[in-house]
């Protein structure tokens, strides 16, 4: 069988690169950026200090299948692209409706919450970018994550350009700000890969100084034992908070966005076109009263396929008593 020249495969891979970016973005996603699939050498040295010092808390499994975190090739072998997509889900509601005068007998929801889970929304639109692919390259292998498996999504989506992380930790890009979940895509196919992007966080400091509990212990460093969303979504209902956290939580009830909604970046976000992300019942916060008297059977239909089924009902109780004292 004859090669292909040098320049025809190169100019394949181009081809191939720019379709599966605009089909990328035909599936809803703002940003797609391509990295080699390399191992991740100062990633990892700086993702084992901050385990190190205990910054993950509770968080047991971070510590596990570190191996698959340094290298993707230890998930997917002969893995050479990893495919980034960022799925916008900002809406332009408010974290209190207007009408709510008396703010204090509500808890705020972090806005990723306020519409429906993405675990359910986007894995559907990141197997058809994979289908794409294994049309594109036939013997191409794939495999597909949103925030479910021990991959480093946000160093891959740096080193894929689709944003630098703040010193809050998360990714922003100068197009959309940070109010975007990811999506990524191993596959053995290859493509033009993407060159990470600067840091513009520059001299900013307003996410460090308006975070109510000062869990961002230096810039990019973010100490969960401190985190309001670590607390409020991530440990077990019977846990009280620590003093610190209930004395700070800032009226917010499920989650936390004030590191980004004081962010600069963020003046350039857009609303997003997934109508999954609206919020649910035009409900951003939750009369703590009502969250108090909700029984199990009205908690679990009301809040099937909601990112705050994730606390669970006793979880969010404890939420709501403690904003209340
Ligand atoms: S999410 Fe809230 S508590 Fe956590 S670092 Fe940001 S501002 Fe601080
Ligand atoms: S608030 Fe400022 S320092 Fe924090 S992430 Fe945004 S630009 Fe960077």
């Amino acid at each position: 069988m004859t090669q292909k020249p040098h320049q025809y495969l190169l100019q394949e891979k181009i081809e191939q690169t720019a379709h599966i970016k605009a089909f990328a973005k035909e599936c809803g996603f703002s940003l797609v950026g391509i990295a080699e699939a390399v191992p991740l050498e100062q990633e990892m040295v700086r993702f084992s200090e901050w385990l190190s010092k205990g910054f993950h808390a509770g968080l047991g499994y971070m510590e596990r299948n570190q191996e698959k975190r340094y290298d993707v090739r230890n998930i997917l072998p002969e893995t050479r692209s990893v495919l980034v997509v960022a799925q916008n889900y900002y809406t332009p509601h408010q974290h209190l409706p207007p009408e709510h005068e008396r703010y204090e007998e509500y808890g705020k929801i972090s806005r990723y919450a306020w519409g429906d889970d993405y675990h359910d929304v986007i894995p559907p639109k990141l197997e058809r970018i994979a289908d794409e692919i294994k049309r594109l390259q036939a013997e191409a292998h794939t495999k597909v994550y949103t925030d479910t498996g021990a991959i480093l999504e946000k160093q891959w989506a740096v080193r894929a350009g689709i944003g630098w992380q703040g010193k809050h930790s998360n990714i922003i890009s100068r197009e959309i700000g940070s109010w975007f979940f990811l999506g990524i895509i191993l596959t053995t196919a290859e493509f033009l890969y993407d060159a990470p992007v600067q840091d513009f966080c520059g001299t900013c400091t307003a996410c460090l100084e308006a975070c109510p509990t000062g869990a961002i212990v230096q810039p990019h460093v973010v100490d969960a034992n401190k985190c309001i969303p670590y607390w409020t979504i991530e440990t077990k209902p019977e846990r009280e908070f620590p003093p610190e956290v209930a004395q700070n939580l800032d009226s917010w009830l499920f989650g936390c966005d004030t590191c980004q909604d004081v962010c600069p970046w963020n003046r350039f976000q857009r609303d997003t076109d997934e109508a999954h992300f609206h919020a649910r019942n035009a409900e951003t916060a939750l009369h703590l009263d009502s969250v108090l008297d909700l029984q199990q059977e009205e908690f679990s239909e009301r809040f099937r396929k909601s990112p705050l089924k994730r606390s669970k009902m006793a979880g969010l109780k404890r939420n709501a008593e403690a904003l209340k004292k």
